[in-house]
């Protein structure tokens, strides 16, 4: 049994929330790049340049990339041979994000759902937790932010609906989205399980490197075509215009109840932030 401090974790958590909100991923560079690429609209393409401009300056200057710095998510991936000790653990990680957002000026954006009293201090985080093999923490820090998250969707479709029915929601879901979300998005799509495991599977979908295939061919075929279809819409970047709606579709699936057929959709903006350490 391995022993992991608490206070390591607090470390950690502080770090990839400041790391996360300032220094976006090259994966979402390359795809602005490939997306700059193919946008016939001018208006579009300055667009995507500007958002890639405000990224790079971000991450040089280390300031947020966004004003809205999300809710603070997180997912464990903890080691069934590790024992944590020093404190408990929800402690620490709500620590972690209280110091991140407070040494990295960050907005705090969390508040009482009635009387919309900010909590203060981005507390509470939203912690998803699965417990693995082996005797290390993985923890993956991903800021979202509200606008993006408002336009997500879970629906209990019925089985006959099909692959097509999925496209039809899917794309329509995007439509009526429109340029709310900060377009262009990631549409992180989760199949199968049930009502809260869809969501779960359509937000961890998009901790997948934008711009690598899905590993399940069929699954691949899939986000492909649902992203062509996306970007025929015309809603472009900002809303404005263009080809470039999306810059990725994004999909995981797990079996589900022969009665059910449950469909996420977990619309991420262009901030597409995730930062991930192994302890
Ligand atoms: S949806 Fe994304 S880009 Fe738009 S304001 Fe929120 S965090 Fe910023």
């Amino acid at each position: 049994m391995r022993e992991i401090d608490v206070k390591v974790i607090t470390e950690k958590v502080r770090d990839l929330c400041m790391e996360a909100n300032t220094d976006l991923g090259e994966d979402v560079f390359q795809a602005f790049d490939r997306a700059m690429e193919k946008e016939e609209s001018p208006l579009g393409l300055d667009i995507l340049k500007e958002l890639k401009e405000n990224a790079r300056i971000a991450k040089e200057e280390k300031v947020p990339i966004c004003q809205d710095t999300g809710s603070a998510v997180v997912f464990l991936e903890l080691g069934q041979d590790v024992h944590l000790v020093g404190g408990d653990l929800r402690d620490a990680i709500f620590d972690g994000v209280r110091q991140g957002f407070r040494n990295g000026y960050l907005r705090k954006s969390i508040c009482h759902p009635f009387t919309r009293a900010n909590t203060g201090d981005n507390t509470p985080a939203i912690i998803h937790t699965e417990i693995v093999a082996g005797d290390k923490l993985r923890i993956t820090i991903a800021p979202k932010g509200g606008g993006a998250e408002n336009m997500s969707r879970v629906v209990m479709l019925t089985p006959s609906d099909g692959v097509e029915g999925i496209k039809r929601f899917v794309v329509q879901r995007v439509r009526e989205a429109g340029s709310n979300p900060c377009p262009p998005t990631i549409v992180g799509i989760g199949i199968g399980g049930n009502f809260e495991e869809s969501a779960l599977l359509a937000k961890k979908s998009l901790l997948r490197p934008l711009g690598s295939k899905n590993p399940d061919l069929e699954l691949d075929r899939l986000e492909g075509e649902i992203l062509a279809e996306i970007n025929k819409l015309g809603i472009g970047p900002q809303g404005l215009g263009g080809r470039t709606t999306s810059l990725g579709v994004h999909i995981l699936m797990m079996p589900c109840h022969i009665a059910s057929f449950p469909l996420a959709v977990n619309v991420q903006c262009h901030v597409h932030r995730h930062k991930e350490a192994l302890i």
